[in-house]
């Protein structure tokens, strides 16, 4: 499932090919994805301009000239693949569900083969309210993210820190793999209560400041591991950004835990449902 970097790799890799070009046609090869598509979403694309996409948590927001904003997640399999006007293919395959042709001749296609993607568009001034961002919670990589902000989120709460990391009303866009990630390197356990991390009143705390500070690093690190992925015309695909050869810890059950100066060995436990993949005896 691509997480916030690798949506971040999407966005740039749509970008570079799509920024200041016009949408000369929409083909919905089926009424929905997840949830149906709008009504007038293939009348209110055509035509339009895409000014700016930007993204929010692990949604794609492409900005329209008329102000409108084109939103896509691309939930568990959704992918877009860029086709110059001279390698379109003959026919689509029946998990392409999204057809888009631009002015100059050059296509991109939504494939979702799980289809739990899913789109919307609305008005600028819809955006703050928007059922998909009304309760998320900051950007980690904006500066709004620090130690102060998440101690605040923290305080008073019950339920393990692993847990919080993944609520999107604590911090938007974090998702199983990079918590893990992200707690290692910190040498927080993932089973310490939340509040523990926030001190008296809400008080910053050495935990919390190397929290955010692992959590902008992974984040960095990844979208700068997917950057490099990106080529011209190549498949914009969620798994491209995934550095999953430098995973410290996810996935590593039984090996020998990564810290240097540790012995301890990487366990596996499901918190929530999910595998959390943590070192019991550097995090603490
Ligand atoms: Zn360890």
């Amino acid at each position: 499932m691509p997480e916030l970097p690798e949506v971040e790799t999407v966005r740039k890799g749509l970008a570079k090919q799509l920024l200041g070009g016009m949408i000369a046609h929409i083909e919905l090869r089926r009424e929905g994805l997840r949830f149906p598509f709008p009504k007038d979403f293939k009348e209110g694309l055509e035509g339009r301009r895409i000014e700016q996409i930007d993204r929010r948590a692990k949604y794609l927001q492409f900005r329209l000239d008329d102000t409108s904003i084109w939103l896509v997640h691309l939930g568990m399999t959704g992918k877009f693949t860029l086709y110059s006007q001279n390698d379109i293919p003959e026919e689509y395959g029946k998990h392409d569900h999204v057809i888009v042709t631009m002015e100059d001749g050059g296509v991109s296609v939504y494939t979702d083969h799980r289809r739990f993607g899913y789109m919307d568009l609305i008005a600028a001034d819809e955006e703050e309210n928007h059922r998909f961002f009304a309760n998320l919670g900051c950007e980690p990589l904006s500066d709004d993210f620090d130690a102060k902000a998440l101690c605040k989120s923290l305080e008073g709460k019950k339920s393990p820190i692993k847990t919080a990391l993944l609520d999107q009303r604590v911090v938007a866009g974090l998702g199983n793999i990079y918590v893990c990630e992200i707690l290692f390197r910190a040498g927080v356990s993932p089973l310490r209560i939340s509040s523990s991390i926030a001190g008296k009143g809400a008080k910053v705390t050495k935990r919390a400041e190397l929290l955010v500070h692992e959590t902008k690093q992974v984040l960095i690190e990844a979208i700068e591991a997917g950057g490099s992925t990106i080529s011209d015309f190549a498949a914009v695909d969620g798994d491209l950004g995934y550095f999953a050869h430098s995973f410290r810890v996810y996935g590593r059950e039984g090996e020998a835990c990564h810290n240097s100066r540790c012995s301890g060995v990487v366990s596996r436990i499901s918190q929530g449902g999910r595998s959390t993949f943590y070192c019991a005896k550097c995090q603490r």
